[in-house]
């Protein structure tokens, strides 16, 4: 299979060009101005950007709570990943209580093999550190995952930091790296004890128990862990101004730090929790201030954000009425890998906080080195897997869930305006959406990792 893609504006971390793109047999063959040569199908990229293919750092798929099971599975959740330019999304493998990671990675290869529609890799979540999970370490990276994660919080997955200090040292040895979900456990259960005191119960009551400080004490904690165990370390879903700070400090005083946001912190607002279906806004770290917004902008002018993910972790309203009487119940999560690439375009690229270029490297390059797929993905040149976005930024439309492919009845971006959107994807070097429309589904790959590429240290 050859494709042509003709006439676009070729945008990589280092600059844009006009130039015409060659993919055969899965890789991409030939990069330069006015290629003449035959393909079995050509694509007209005038007045488009064409991209490396999008990864997203950061989804939940098919994830069982205990008390429910969100909404998009790797069908669903990967189809709506394509057809907004995600060519590959890294979702957790989570290992419960009682399981071995060994039992996760199984359980979400039978859960994604054969049913995607992007490529797919595992970040491992562990619950547990113990002499038995680390005897599993090296087999995961022999299986291809370089990248692990840990939580503060919930009380299925939160560890104790002396845990996070001993896997860093541990995961970091091997070239691996573990994101971890910075906030204070102790203070948020002692405020959500005091909102509920107070028969404060509606999902308002949600940010009032996890301010700002919840995160930046977690972020600044976990600074000093990294400090201490002299290992890298990954924030992720990083929220608020205040724990940017924090990932700063630690940088200037030599700690190797990356930092991950989302869409949701940089577009939408703390106050939206009050409407009525508030519910759907429901997760954590909550919805920020406009202060917040501007810095995490900032921050990805400054490259102090390295990339974004969504934390797309879909629920139904129906499952989000399970706190409809307690916030603290309702579960925790929203949808939106779909709309990543278009959020960004629109809320960072057009404002002018960013150029084209950054959102290639926040959107793709980032992503592909730290967890160990640069340069078959994240970058175009010849010889790179065949991923590819054509990108359209004058396609002015109105995001809602009803027109999204999440299988799921709301959006935290309902209403929201986006100037452009993902046209064309190129995945594994065939024609999968055209015109926005999936149209050749279940093609997505498992991507074997390697490891890191610590492009900070
Ligand atoms: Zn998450």
């Amino acid at each position: 299979m050859r494709i042509l893609i003709k006439n676009g504006t070729v945008v990589r971390s280092t600059g844009r060009k006009k130039a015409d793109v060659l993919v055969k047999d899965g890789r991409i063959e030939k990069i330069a101005p006015a290629i003449e040569e035959n393909a079995d199908r050509v694509i007209d990229a005038s007045d488009c950007y064409v991209f490396a293919g999008f990864i997203d750092t950061h989804t939940h798929f098919d994830l069982d709570l205990g008390t429910t099971v969100t909404a998009d599975d790797f069908e669903t959740g990967t189809k709506a990943a394509v057809v907004g330019g995600t060519t590959t999304v890294l979702d957790f493998a989570t290992q419960d209580h009682g399981m071995t990671m060994h039992d996760a990675l199984d359980l979400w290869h039978k859960k994604a093999d054969g049913r995607s529609s992007s490529n797919y890799g595992f970040h491992m979540a562990v619950s547990e550190w113990n002499d038995a999970r680390k005897a599993e370490v090296d087999d995961m990276f022999k299986a291809g995952i370089s990248s692990f994660k840990m939580y503060m919080v919930y009380d299925a997955m939160k560890v104790s930091d002396g845990q996070i200090y001993d896997a860093q040292k541990f995961i970091g040895a091997r070239g691996g790296v573990i994101g971890v979900h910075c906030e204070n456990y102790d203070v948020l259960q002692a405020r959500i004890a005091e909102e509920k005191a107070k028969g404060h119960m509606d999902p308002t009551a949600h940010p009032v128990t996890r301010p700002q400080a919840v995160e930046a004490e977690g972020v600044a904690r976990l600074m000093r862990i990294a400090e201490l165990s002299k290992a890298p370390a990954w924030v992720v879903h990083l929220s608020t101004a205040d724990g940017l700070e924090e990932v700063k400090r630690a940088r200037k005083r030599g700690i190797e730090v990356y930092a991950e946001s989302c869409p949701q912190y940089f577009t939408l607002d703390v106050k939206q929790y009050a409407e009525p279906d508030g519910a759907k806004y429901v997760m954590s770290p909550p919805l920020r201030e406009a202060g917040d917004r501007a810095a995490i902008l900032d921050g990805m002018k400054k490259k102090d954000i390295d990339f974004i993910g969504t934390d797309h972790c879909s629920f139904t309203m129906a499952q989000k009425a399970m706190g409809k009487d307690d916030f603290s119940k309702i579960p925790n999560g929203g949808a939106g890998v779909q709309n990543r690439a278009e959020l960004v375009y629109t809320y960072a690229v057009e404002t002018g906080a960013i150029t084209l270029e950054q959102m290639a490297l926040l959107l793709s390059e980032r992503a592909a080195k730290l967890f160990g797929m640069y340069p078959k993905k994240g970058v175009l040149r010849v010889g790179a897997d065949a991923d590819i976005v054509v990108f359209d930024p004058n396609d002015p439309h109105t995001i809602s869930w009803e027109t999204n492919l999440h299988a799921c009845d709301n959006s935290p971006y309902e209403g929201i305006k986006a100037s452009g959107r993902t046209r064309d994807v190129i995945l594994n070097g065939e024609l999968v959406v055209e015109n926005g429309q999936l149209v050749k589904p279940n093609c997505g790959r498992y991507v074997f990792r390697k490891p890191c590429i610590r492009y900070r240290s």
